[in-house]
């Protein structure tokens, strides 16, 4: 299928890549795996970042500096993140002709060691095939799965590049340059304790308050920008009791800045009106319900233009492979919603990981080859007219 990717070598770097064990937080052996790489293929500068020691983790953000062979080309940032999910430890991947499996105790991890065994593979090629290039910014991140926290913390001061892709999606087929921002929201809502069947007079039930408050609220999709979830709900004690708490955990995401901030006020404004309505006197004391509410900002939405150098790039490379590069927008975040906001332009390809963060995670060796075969391309043609 393609004449310059090794198909065989990619498929071996991945699986000798998804056996190492590398949840976030313990990205390590994955790290020195791949700054033995990075050295062989000709980095003249590799440096480990401070990311790990603020996120607590053994390791920071890989960053490998390769010199451009067309030096005034401009600087390209490529990337994919180290981490992955749970249940990801003791990895046994099961390969059946093209597809590559785990054998379902465990996630494959192919989120996202499908993205660096394509960089590794791309970089080979240029390096093998003497295909000529600007300088590439390789980062490989941590905690990419905990809040994108590799990314937050990256040292972009170190870096040469003001644009690139990071391989993190499932089909190669498309760029994704949109993505939204999300809050993660927690609610805590306080009613009062008593005896249900000697006094229930005397208390209030938090449950009954959190679903009028969660009866009345929009949820799911709310447009086609903007989706909302409470997806963890915890409280009470006995039957007997009526319940003084409940803890509700949930989100909210948007494209947009001003939805994602009206979708949180609503989802607030139905917990304030609950808990609002509820108050309870007891031998001759007033007590009312109570919120506690917090909406964090977990992400920022991200919008590279179409008409972005990169995504043209991209789509320009695909096409000169025959392979279409569909530029369009995702429901979830990755290592590109931050960067985008650090001063970089950053769009996300696929690299054919599928099922994700599920133990029936597979992908097909072939995807991951037209991949690398967009991405070599795109490196090349970005040398072409510097
Ligand atoms: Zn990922």
């Amino acid at each position: 299928m393609s004449e310059r990717i090794d198909k065989a070598r990619i498929r071996d770097l991945l699986l000798e890549l998804v056996r190492i064990d590398s949840l976030s937080r313990k990205e390590r052996d994955v790290a020195l795996r791949l700054e033995r790489e990075m050295r062989g293929l000709g980095a003249e500068r590799i440096l480990f970042d401070e990311a790990g020691a603020k996120v607590g983790g053994n390791t920071g953000n890989l960053i490998a500096l390769f010199p451009g062979t067309v030096p005034q080309a401009p600087p390209l940032l490529i990337s994919a993140h180290m981490d992955t999910v749970v249940p990801g430890e003791g990895v046994k991947p099961i390969v059946d002709g093209d597809i590559v499996r785990s054998d379902g105790t465990t996630v494959l991890g192919g989120d996202d060691k499908s993205g660096v065994a394509i960089i590794c593979e791309v970089l080979r090629v240029l390096r093998d095939r003497k295909i000529p290039h600007g300088p590439i910014d390789v980062v490989f991140t941590i905690c990419e799965e905990k809040g994108l926290a590799g990314a937050k913390y990256l040292d972009v001061g170190a870096l040469r590049a003001k644009a690139g892709v990071v391989l993190d999606s499932d089909s190669p087929g498309f760029l994704f340059t949109r993505a939204p921002g999300a809050n993660g929201i927690h609610v805590r809502v306080h009613g009062l304790e008593a005896h249900a069947g000697m006094a229930p007079e005397k208390g209030m039930s938090a449950i009954q308050i959190a679903a009028e408050a969660i009866a009345g609220m929009r949820l799911g999709r709310i447009d086609d920008e903007t989706t909302a979830n409470l997806g963890v709900i915890r409280g009470g004690a006995a039957i007997n009791i009526v319940p003084n708490l409940v803890e509700i955990r949930g989100e909210a995401r948007s494209h947009r800045e001003d939805k994602l901030e009206a979708q949180t006020a609503h989802m607030r404004k139905c917990f304030e009106d609950a808990v609002a309505r509820h108050r309870v006197t007891v031998d001759g004391e007033t007590r009312n319900a109570r919120l506690e509410f917090t909406a964090a900002r977990e992400y920022e939405a991200m919008s590279v233009p179409d008409g972005a150098p990169i995504v043209r790039l991209i789509v320009a490379a695909g096409e000169r492979v025959k392979s279409r590069v569909t530029v369009t927008g995702m429901g979830g975040g990755c290592d590109a919603n931050i960067l985008n906001r650090r001063g970089l332009e950053v769009a996300n390809l696929g690299t054919g990981m599928r099922d994700i963060h599920t133990v029936k995670e597979w992908l097909d060796i072939n995807d991951m080859v037209l991949s690398a075969e967009v991405l070599l391309e795109a490196i090349a043609l970005n040398a072409e007219h510097p």
